[in-house]
């Protein structure tokens, strides 16, 4: 009897494996972080091949750590950090260029370029995104363009293009099936999201040959077993979704009106909007969220941020005012306030809702007196800033009132920032017993297609909160300090445009 589910968890910084019980309780753990290469200012690249192996590596460290072997996994679940772009060659699967990941901005110019010809609005029309460079369609052309030879052999078809999860997937059936979900999907602006189909006008415009596409799958179906020489027994692939929407299913956030925010190296503050797409009108993104096999494509409206846990990677490694992110909270509780001191992490531009491809990071208010305390509170609460930012956009966006935030991601073990949430936006902030809801969400899309849990109910009644976090600021200080939180952004806004 298999009595686990094994979910894949491939993000931006680390890969990771995690093994669940039938109560989607954890029971195993492991975790390889790998390189990030910035060969270029504002360039990200992975190798995917360090991609591959840490999270082999790990898939096999977690069934050794809970003891079990692969005849005991009912079914594996695939999550990825998305928009991360790899093309490989169908015939020898070798990826031809490392991965561009989500947060390379090197097809910047191109997006102004698009703007500038309109062809954003049919962008936003079909896809439902903003057209920037955090999405895989421009970094597709960057690589056909760039790479040697790469645009011929596309041609030829002997090129395939992935998200992780598309190249995972290759890579654990050892190139057998070649497919996406609608939620990756969603996020190459290439997709139709109401069509459900790629769009020939964008891949046209982009000049990308369809053959190089993904074929688009339910982000819940059994898709085929993995290869059997990878874990002795072949496993049964049965889930996959993007991060963020994994973590909008982990949450159970089922239905119309329920959100989420991850807080990892960005934020992403997803809202349900149920099988209906909502047109933003404040720079938010329209996005599939996930497809049951036989159920109704599901959308959510998207806060992203690109510039989150990743401001405290950066005071631990390029500033080293601290060893571990976990030192942040005591510093910052040094403080009694921010004692006017701001950090706008725009490290990468500014996401929602401001889409400023040239705002760079800027830190505003310094005095003689601040020190690391000031810096470390000011990257905390920037994170809690920019998520207010996102949520004001959401509920004018949607007509509705944030009533609780539920929250995961590695930066929610910070008491003092999830305080601090609670206070900027005033309202309650749950942290759920699981905090690993991007796994868990995995998990549970790929259970409900083997059966493994018969339903979305049973698997709602097993959310808890380990802790609410109660608004305790008065409305005139919330006010005060989003103010000049504001008056930061400008700052930072357009700093770095010719
Ligand atoms: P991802 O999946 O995007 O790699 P995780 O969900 O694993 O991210 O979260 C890791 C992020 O959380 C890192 O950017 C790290 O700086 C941040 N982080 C981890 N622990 C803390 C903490 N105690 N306080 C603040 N930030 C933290």
């Amino acid at each position: 009897m298999a009595d686990y589910i094994l979910a894949l968890d491939q993000g931006t910084t680390s890969s990771r494996a995690i093994v669940f019980d039938h109560n989607g309780q954890i029971v195993a753990l492991a975790q390889q972080e790998f390189p990030q290469r910035y060969p270029q200012p504002g360039w990200v690249e992975h190798n995917p091949a360090q991609i591959w192996e840490t999270q082999y590596a790990v898939a096999q460290q977690v069934l050794k750590k809970a003891q079990i072997t692969a005849g005991d996994v009912a079914a594996i679940g695939i999550t990825n950090q998305r928009e991360t772009t790899v093309i490989w060659d169908r015939e020898t699967g070798e990826p031809i260029h490392n991965a561009i990941v989500w947060q390379d901005r090197r097809t910047a110019r191109f997006c102004d370029q698009l703007k500038a010809e309109g062809f954003d609005r049919i962008i936003r029309e079909k896809t439902g995104l903003v057209t920037d460079a955090y999405f895989s369609g421009t970094k597709v052309t960057w690589l056909l363009d760039n790479v040697p030879g790469a645009r011929a052999k596309a041609e030829r078809g002997r090129l395939a293009f992935g998200t992780i999860d598309s190249y995972l997937i290759w890579k654990l059936t050892e190139g057998a099936l070649h497919i996406t979900d609608i939620s990756n999907a969603s996020r190459t602006m290439l997709y139709d999201i109401h069509k459900n189909w790629w769009s020939t006008t964008i891949t046209k415009r982009l000049d990308i040959p369809q053959s190089i596409l993904p074929q688009v799958v339910p982000s819940s179906m059994v898709y085929r077993e993995t290869a059997a020489a990878l874990f002795g027994t072949p496993i049964t692939l049965a889930g996959i979704a993007g991060d963020q929407q994994a973590a909008t299913f982990g949450q159970v956030c089922f239905e119309p009106g329920m959100a989420k925010n991850t807080y990892g190296t960005g934020c992403f503050l997803l809202l349900n909007t149920g099988s209906k797409t909502v047109e933003s009108h404040n720079n938010l993104l329209t996005t599939a969220a996930w497809k049951l096999e036989n159920g109704p494509e599901q959308y959510a409206l998207e806060g992203s941020i690109f510039i989150a846990g990743a401001a405290i990677q950066w005071l631990r490694d390029e500033l080293q005012i601290i060893k571990d992110a976990s030192e942040t909270q005591a510093l910052a509780e040094q403080l009694d306030s921010n004692e006017g001191v701001y950090l706008v992490p725009a490290f990468v531009g500014l996401g929602a809702p401001y889409w400023d491809q040239y705002a760079r990071g800027t830190i505003v208010g310094l005095t003689r007196g601040a020190g690391r305390a000031h810096i470390a509170r000011a990257a905390l609460e920037s994170i809690a800033y920019q998520t207010r930012d996102v949520a004001a956009a959401m509920q004018a966006d949607s007509g509705l009132d944030l009533q609780t935030l539920r929250v995961d991601g590695g930066a929610v073990r910070n008491d003092f920032l999830m305080q601090f949430q609670a206070d900027i936006l005033g309202v309650p902030v749950q942290r759920p017993a699981v905090t690993e809801t991007t796994a868990l969400g995995a998990a549970y899309l790929a259970g409900l297609a083997t059966g493994f849990w018969s339903s979305q109910a049973e698997i709602a009644a097993q959310w808890r909160v380990e802790r609410t976090f109660e608004p305790r600021m008065s409305a005139d200080q919330r006010d005060q300090l989003y103010a000049g939180w504001q008056r930061a952004v400008e700052r930072a806004k357009g700093w770095a445009q010719d």
